[in-house]
């Protein structure tokens, strides 16, 4: 099998549970990397510079933007955010499958600019459920609540763009849900070629 990994499009409104379940992933699955995105929002209350995101003032995101370094990049509830272009490449060659936990927009880049990259869309049970966990989080003003909300709306009727979709009811199911999709994908025979082509020359 092909040893290249793969570049995974993990969207899905927030609230959605998609950190839960990357989280719970990347615990199961070693061979996997999370993309760490440049923003210019504010950190949350226990969010670090460089393992949540690499937290950015407006100015330098616009020269990382100049400077071509991100692969994607779209503004969102008045927030810039970005995936830096450098590390993916090594990741992928190094065979691990990354992960863009981007929002609908930047999808939408990247699977222009890499065909090759799998959409997986990640779907909350019902709005109730979203709007819950959104107020639960504590987090945001009601405003941003709100904002989110619609957000996540305009999102999930995107949804129909990706490859899959992942109902987050139960985390575990989600994640075995996942590792299925990433194991199906990395057997298709466009991905394979070379092993049916290897097939074919040697006769052993
Ligand atoms: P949050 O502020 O809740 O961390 O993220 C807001 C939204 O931005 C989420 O849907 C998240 O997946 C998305 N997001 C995070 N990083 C990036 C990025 O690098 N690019 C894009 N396009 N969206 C991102």
């Amino acid at each position: 099998m092909n040893h290249r990994g793969l570049l995974i499009i993990f969207s899905g409104p927030s609230g959605s549970g998609k950190g839960t379940v990357l989280k719970r992933y990347f615990e199961k699955y070693q061979n996997a990397q999370l993309s760490i995105s440049a923003t210019t929002r504010d950190p949350r209350p226990g969010e670090k510079d460089g393992v949540s995101y690499y937290f950015v003032s407006q100015e330098k995101f616009q020269s990382m933007q100049e400077n071509d370094e991100l692969l994607e990049s779209a503004k969102y509830c008045d927030h810039c955010y970005g995936t830096p272009k450098k590390p993916i490449e090594n990741w992928l060659n190094e065979g691990k499958d990354v992960f863009l936990e981007i929002e609908v927009q930047g999808g939408a880049q990247i699977q222009k600019k890499v065909p090759q990259s799998v959409g997986i869309f990640n779907l909350p049970p019902s709005l109730k459920v979203l709007e819950s966990r959104l107020r639960g989080r504590g987090t945001e003003t009601e405003e941003v609540v709100e904002k989110r909300l619609a957000a996540a709306k305009q999102e999930i009727s995107q949804a129909v763009h990706y490859d899959y979709l992942l109902i987050n009811d139960d985390i575990e199911q989600a994640v075995e849900e996942l590792a299925q999709i990433i194991h199906a994908e990395k057997m298709r025979s466009s991905r394979n070629q070379d092993l049916i082509e290897r097939m074919l020359e040697n006769h052993d």
